[in-house]
Order: C-alpha cells, then structure tokens, then sequence
C-alpha cells in the first residue's frame, strides 16, 4: 500500500508539474500605454482599453479591467509619472473591465453611476465598491484637469455612463459605441430602443476623440453611423418579424450592405438573433 500511495503521489507531483509549466508558458496579454491626447493616456490589456489622465495632483484612472491588468498598470503609472492615483472611475459595471478597482482603493476615490454600484454589489463583481456615485452628471477636477461624466440612458447596460475632457475634446465610452464593429453577440445585458436615444444623447456632446473601451479610437462620425447600425438592423428585423418569419429566416433575409466592412462576422447573425429577442419582448403580435 505505501509503494502504491508513492507512486500515486509521485503521478500527482508529475501532473502538478505539467500544469505548472503549461501555466507559466501561456503568453502574456499584451499591455501598452499610448498617449492621446494632451495628458490623456489610453492603457490596453490585450483587448481591453481604458484611459487615465495625468495631473500635477494625481492621476484620475478608469476602468481597471482585472487585478493584474491593474497592478500592472499601478506599476507603470508610478514609474512613468510618479504620481499617485486619486480618482478611478468606473465606465459600467460588467466585470470584465471594471475587475480589480481594490488595487488603486488606497490612494483613490472610487466612482460610478449609482445603478452601477447597486449591480456590482448585488452580483457580486470582483472590484472595489464605489465610494462615491451619482444618477445624472458629475464633474471631477484634479489638478487643473476637468473629467465630466454624464449617465445618457440606458443601452448595453442600465449603467453605462461617458466621460468626457473638455479641453482634450476627447470622450471615453465602454461597450455601447463599437468603432467599425458589430454590437457584442446578441446584445446580452442590453435596452432598446433606450440605446439608440443614448447614442443622440452622445452625438449632441462636444468632442472630436472618441476612445472606445476595445478597437481602435473613433470620432463622432463612429457614433453616428452606429446609431444608423442599430435604427437599420431594428427596422429590417422588426419588419420580418411582423410578416411572421421565424428568426432563422430573418438570419438569412437581413443583410445590410451598408456595413459589410464591419467585423467580426459572426457577430452579425448573433446581432440579429439578439434584436429579434429584444423586438419581439416588446411587440404584441396577431
Ligand atoms: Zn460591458
């Protein structure tokens, strides 16, 4: 028996092994820190995007994206502009970019829209809880840098909200404006017709950079033609729907020419998969 508990030990040391090797082979996300704009950065973890201003004060960051993402960024932060960060702000509350907000919480002031905190809280997302929230606007000045928020209505979720710098003329927004991309899958967590109007709410705003939360950044021309995206892809499904064709056939009737250059592709029978849900929840049929 002690032969056979050796060996199974020495089979588990070995798999340990493996895993830990395997682990440790795994590429590192790609981590980059790019200047936009004046003292306006834009920090990427693989294919996640934030930005954070740097001020003779302190530094206002955003969304952290996960706990390592943030360590990293934290590292960086303070040997290339050895400043402390003061303000974190949270574009929304989906755990995929707001993860690992406890690691700026000793030197900073944690901030979202109340909706967001009520969320991170209520499903327990693995982040710093904001300290400080609001429902309509607020404005952060630190050391001579204005950041205004502004919550524009519901769209990829209740929360969302845009965050703007004036005298950059540069606005940062997650998830509900894609630069040149199909809306995420089939618009999980989303409302509609809410997010278009939020769209108009956002092209009325004063900017000419738009810094998407992935991809590449935009103008307000991006928005624009999104909200077109969306009004185009709601009216043809919605149209379909009300002949009576089941989603699989409006899957192989909606083509919209229009933005064929968009990616990724398989994205785009999974929007429509998603609209059709989202029309047919608020439609009463014959
Ligand atoms: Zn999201």
């Amino acid at each position: 028996m002690r032969a056979r508990h050796a060996l199974l030990l020495a089979a588990l040391m070995i798999g340990l092994a493996v895993v830990a090797v395997s682990w440790a082979q795994s590429p590192p996300p790609v981590r980059e820190i790019t200047r936009i704009a004046g003292d306006v950065y834009r920090f990427r973890n693989a294919n996640h995007y934030s930005i954070f201003a740097v001020t003779p004060a302190g530094v206002i960051a955003t969304d952290p994206i996960n706990a390592d993402a943030a360590r990293w960024l934290r590292a960086e932060i303070t040997r290339q502009f050895n400043q402390p960060v003061r303000y974190l702000v949270y574009s929304h509350d989906h755990a995929d970019h707001i993860g690992g907000g406890e690691v700026f919480a000793d030197t900073a002031v944690v901030v979202a829209h109340d909706q967001a905190k009520a969320v991170i809280i209520g499903e327990r997302r693995p982040t710093a809880v904001p300290q400080v929230t609001f429902s309509d606007r607020m404005t952060i000045e630190l050391g001579g840098t204005v950041m205004e928020l502004a919550y524009v209505g519901r769209n990829h979720s209740n929360n969302s909200i845009v965050m703007r710098f004036p005298r950059e003329r540069l606005l940062f927004a997650v998830d509900f404006i894609p630069v040149n991309s199909y809306a995420f899958r089939s618009f999980p967590d989303a409302y509609m017709p809410d997010w278009i109007d939020s769209l108009r709410v956002v092209e009325a705003m004063d900017f000419d950079v738009l810094a998407p939360g992935h991809g590449p950044l935009g103008t307000k021309a991006n928005v624009v033609m999104f909200r077109e995206y969306l009004q185009d892809l709601r009216a043809e499904v919605t149209r379909h729907a009300r002949e009576g064709k089941s989603v699989d056939e409006i899957k192989q009737l909606v083509t919209l020419p229009k933005y064929a250059a968009w990616g990724p592709k398989d994205w785009f029978p999974l929007n429509i998969e998603g609209m059709y849900r989202l029309v047919q929840a608020n439609r009463l049929g014959n």
